[in-house]
């Protein structure tokens, strides 16, 4: 049988010339030569093809709380059917799922569970959920799967969200802008030294992302950070994010300051103070951010939603359960404030 008879061919590529290939789904735009796989060691060129090497190989899917993503603002308290394929284009040091991200780079190995996306979508609806999430590794690398379960999902009346490292093209944004709804959107650091180290990635392309996402689509989006000890919570780097969301994106874009916990290679240092989580959320909203959440800090008052011009208390969470929801029609019920989001 043919090397190619049971495998995908890959959206959003072009030939290079001869044999070779451009990949154009994510900013590293992999020239690929015949026979080898680009940066993510998931798309293969085989005789002057590019395919999928994870379409359908899903490793992880669960029903979960839709806050668990995190998206605050996004059909709160409903749950999301969430899947993942083998793979990650991104090398950070501290991935939380770094045995499915970087498995294929650490063992050549792609497993997973072949399924349609008719089934994702059943599976979806039977587990009650609003929407289907694809997380837990990148989900521009496995897009295949995203676009066709994406579409269907669509028709069936769910919700589609990725929670991303940002990395995608305008051309992959734009290939999916139609059937997705949500994104959650990691903002690392505002270092590119930082991108280079521990991500093995850039930063600029990421600040393009979040801009693009907030000005010529309609994506509901939301960001989040990670802070880790020493490495991006200066400060003047905490400001420079919170400037960069104000002013280039938008006082409305929710921002979510997460706690480290030492994972995978970066073992060697301490959790996230939570004394610098409340730096991060003073500074969030000094600089005109309307909505600042701690992450990882549980029983902290600020995971709750209140009303950015009165200050009522509209969503009230304790971790991922959501204890009263006072919003009504997306409006504040005590000032009649638009509250920013998707079907709140
Ligand atoms: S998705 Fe990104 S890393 Fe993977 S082949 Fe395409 S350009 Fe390279």
């Amino acid at each position: 049988m043919a090397e190619t008879a049971n495998l995908k061919e890959a959206v959003l590529w072009e030939s290079a010339g001869g044999k070779k290939v451009r990949c154009k789904l994510c900013n590293f735009r992999c020239l690929i030569d015949e026979g080898n796989l680009g940066h993510c060691c998931v798309r293969k060129n085989i005789d002057g093809v590019l395919y999928s090497l994870n379409y359908d190989k899903v490793c992880a899917a669960n029903a979960d709380p839709i806050e668990k993503k995190p998206l605050f603002h996004f059909q709160p308290g409903s749950s999301s059917f969430s899947i993942a394929c083998i793979g990650c284009n991104f090398r950070c040091s501290f991935c939380q799922n770094w045995q499915i991200s970087q498995a294929a780079l650490e063992s050549g190995r792609i497993d997973g569970t072949s399924v349609t996306p008719q089934q994702i979508v059943t599976a979806a609806i039977h587990g009650r959920c609003k929407s289907i999430a694809y997380t837990y590794t990148e989900p521009t690398i496995f897009m295949e799967l995203c676009a066709e379960t994406g579409r269907f999902a669509k028709q069936k009346g769910l919700a589609n969200i990725f929670v991303s490292n940002g990395y995608m093209t305008i051309e992959a944004i734009d290939f999916a802008k139609d059937w997705l709804d949500g994104i959650n959107v990691d903002l690392k650091s505002f270092s590119d030294d930082y991108y280079r180290t521990l991500c093995k990635a850039r930063l600029q392309p990421v600040l393009d992302t979040i801009k693009y996402i907030a000005h010529q689509t309609n994506i509901w989006m939301e960001i989040t950070t990670l802070l880790v000890p020493g490495q991006n919570d200066s400060e003047d780097e905490l400001k420079k994010v919170a400037h960069f969301l104000v002013t280039q994106a938008s006082p409305d874009v929710p921002w979510h300051i997460s706690r480290f916990i030492p994972q995978y290679k970066y073992l060697d240092a301490h959790p996230t103070p939570i004394s610098t989580i409340e730096l991060a959320e003073r500074i969030g909203k000094e600089a005109g951010l309307h909505y600042v959440y701690p992450g990882n800090v549980p029983g902290s008052k600020s995971e709750s939603t209140f009303c950015h011009n009165c200050g009522k208390l509209l969503i009230e969470r304790r971790g991922y359960h959501i204890a009263q929801n006072l919003i009504k029609d997306s409006r504040c019920t005590s000032c009649n404030t638009l509250i920013p989001g998707y079907q709140l």
